[in-house]
């Protein structure tokens, strides 16, 4: 059964990126009936906080990712880390060493000095010396050929031995580093394929040495291409947000975010729009595109468009609600109005703010129409002719049309005006469908306020 995990170190909220990866591990976990598992890589004591844990914990389900079993704590493995270590230490994968700071910073200052890539020489890795604590023990790299693996995603990868050192497993104060932890945990986890960063492709060829060493089976690894800011340059706080859960607050869909995030690198045809549902069908690894992927908050705009006008207006008010406070339970025609506000928002957030006319009159005085004084006239006649038709949608159409070609005038003449004074804005919804919304008394009130003097 395939079995893979998200593995966030804690030292942060859950960012784009690493949503988009937990997001994929997920999905592939599920395209192939298996489990996904969450391991929280806390091993940083300063860096790591409870809040980021929590917010890491939110992020996903707000993202509606099931974990399949309780998170694993990386830190509560330490004994067990230091157990294997020692392990490794006796079967002669890996040896004590006693080198100082003082000598580890000469070796490096003469590696500089020499042009030569900065690394430990190996000094020690064939004295046997005997471990005792405060010592630390280095993973004895196999110093011929080259560390290799298949990347279900960038193919062949290979990296010469001579590249790597024999890096530290267990620090002088007793505590496991990273990559020998990864290396257990996956095992450990029955990870089956890892799924994560291409940053992380150096750690890959050092675990899978690791891995072999302790005797473990190998698992597949699929390395994602970053996602990049629209500059091209890395993705800052300014690019995505820093927090996912800052998309949920701005008013952005949780469907909408994943669809956004499945796109960010990974395709199916033609098709653009895919349900949570549909995803754990008939995600893979091979239709992930091996270079990076730019993030664009326009086509984040348009998926959440897209899936605002797919919800009920009853379940559009409820979030609205939820998101801004704004309730349009209270006015008349509520599902109405916030229907056709969705029709152009990117958010909830956004049909809030362009609510406000729907609740209060916009009290537009002739003035500020900054039009012809005879347009007054215009507009009264308009005003008491819509006071005897009958307020239907189709009728307030028929209505307009039919005014404008009494008067022989173009839509936006009588359009212009009439938008501002119905809703205090220029940039506003259709007319006729403002109008019959906002009733006949509440239309004529804005209008009549408009016109009286003073
Ligand atoms: N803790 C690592 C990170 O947050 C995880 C890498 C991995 O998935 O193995 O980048």
């Amino acid at each position: 059964m395939e079995i893979t995990r998200f593995a966030p170190s804690p030292t942060g909220h859950l960012h784009l990126g690493g949503a988009r990866t937990a997001l994929f591990s997920y999905l592939f976990a599920k395209a192939n009936k298996g489990k996904f598992l969450l391991r929280f890589e806390d091993t940083d004591q300063e860096r790591s906080k409870d809040e980021y844990v929590e917010s890491i914990l939110n992020s996903l389900d707000w993202m509606q990712i099931k974990i399949d079993s309780d998170p694993v704590y990386q830190s509560k493995k330490a004994m067990k880390h230091k157990e294997l270590a020692l392990e490794l230490y006796k079967k002669g994968f890996a040896y004590a060493c006693d080198c100082s700071e003082e000598a580890l910073t000469k070796m490096r200052e003469e590696q500089i000095a020499k042009k030569q890539k900065p690394k430990y020489n190996g000094l020690n890795r064939d004295k046997d010396i005997e471990f005792t604590e405060g010592m630390v023990l280095r993973f004895k790299f196999p110093l011929e050929g080259s560390s290799k693996f298949k990347d279900l995603i960038l193919g062949d990868i290979a990296i010469n031995n001579k590249e790597f050192d024999d890096f530290i497993i267990l620090r002088s104060d007793g505590s496991p580093t990273y990559n020998f932890c990864a290396a257990v945990d996956d095992m450990e986890m029955k990870i089956t394929t890892v799924i994560r960063g291409d940053d992380h492709i150096t750690n890959t060829l050092k675990q899978i040495n690791v891995l072999d060493a302790l005797g473990a089976t190998i698992p597949s690894y699929a390395h994602l291409p970053m996602v990049l800011a629209e500059s091209g340059k890395r993705l800052s706080k300014r690019d995505g947000a820093e927090d996912i859960l800052d998309y949920k607050k701005k008013g952005y869909l949780n469907d909408a975010l994943v669809n956004y995030l499945v796109r960010l690198g990974w395709s199916h045809g033609e098709e653009e729009i895919f349900s949570l549902e549909k995803l754990k069908k008939i995600f893979n690894l091979e239709d992930v595109n091996s270079s990076p992927s730019k993030y664009s908050q326009e086509l984040l705009d348009w998926y959440n468009n897209k899936y605002l006008n797919l919800l009920t207006p009853e379940d559009l008010i409820l979030k609205v609600k939820e998101n801004s406070g704004v309730d349009f339970n209270q006015i008349d025609n509520g599902k109405l109005a916030i229907s056709l506000l969705a029709k152009g928002a990117h958010s909830l957030h956004q049909i809030a703010e362009e609510s406000a006319y729907f609740f209060e009159e916009p009290q537009t005085k002739f003035d500020l129409l900054k039009i012809d004084s005879d347009k007054k006239i215009l507009l009264s006649e308009f005003s008491e002719q819509l006071k005897e038709i009958d307020f239907k949608k189709n009728q307030i159409e028929d209505f307009i049309k039919e005014f404008l070609r009494a008067k022989n005038l173009k839509f936006p003449e009588l359009g212009k005006p009439l938008r501002v004074i119905l809703t205090g804005k220029e940039n506003a919804p259709s007319i006729s469908e403002l109008l019959f919304i906002l009733g006949k008394e509440n239309s004529l009130k804005r209008i009549e306020y408009t016109l009286k003097d003073g």
